[in-house]
């Protein structure tokens, strides 16, 4: 693979609608970073077995699966949780990534990593796009769909490192603050 594109931006700021587009019209391959991180505290899995000996069994639903809005909470008020959490979470996905890059073949590869400065994943790609849209439409979009409270969206969309700072770091930014056919000329010129 000669060129990993990295996808991320913000919250509810289109990396979905981008790497989707990517898929559906150039074909390429797509590796996302929240498939793994989802994959990494499935049902029976090593990092759910140590996050039910931390928390007791109430972590989890009564199938055997992770009660995911009840760590969100634990986690969201306590800072040293959520890097315990990060510190098993992260290694996984990036070595997941890790090995499907060494078995895909193209010269193209998108990988959607929403926190990927935040969980230091830039050396896993070598060009960074970063998606962005205005705060009052990432607001609005985050709310509208998961059906939050504009308070719950709000302190969701702080517990990232800010759009703006972000977007300093990118090599490439995506403005998705107009319709979805502005969106995809911005991609098309990209890769034209
Ligand atoms: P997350 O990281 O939270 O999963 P994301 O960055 O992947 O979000 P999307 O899921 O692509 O973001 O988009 C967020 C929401 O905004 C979706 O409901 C999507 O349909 C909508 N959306 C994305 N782009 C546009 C656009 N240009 N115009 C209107 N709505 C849009």
């Amino acid at each position: 693979v000669k060129q990993i594109i990295g996808v991320t931006g913000g919250i509810g700021t289109g990396k979905s609608t981008v790497s989707n587009y990517l898929h559906k019209v150039y074909n390429l391959p797509i590796l996302d970073a929240d498939f793994y991180a989802r994959e990494a505290v499935s049902k029976e899995s090593r990092i759910l077995e140590a996050i039910k000996q931390r928390y007791g069994k109430q972590i989890l639903q009564e199938d055997g699966s992770l009660n995911r809005s009840k760590l969100g909470k634990i986690i969201f008020n306590q800072p040293a949780e959520k890097q315990w959490l990060e510190q098993k979470i992260h290694p996984y996905v990036r070595q997941c990534i890790t090995s499907e890059l060494n078995h895909l073949s193209t010269k193209q590869v998108v990988v959607v990593i929403p926190l990927l400065f935040e969980a230091e994943m830039t050396d896993l790609v070598t060009e960074i796009w970063v998606v962005y849209c205005s705060p009052q439409q990432q607001l609005a979009r985050v709310m509208a769909r998961d059906q939050l409270s504009e308070t719950e969206a709000r302190s969701r969309i702080k517990a990232q490192i800010s759009l703006e700072e972000k977007m300093a770091l990118a090599d490439v930014v995506i403005d998705n603050s107009g319709s979805t056919s502005e969106l995809q000329q911005q991609i098309d010129r990209l890769l034209s």
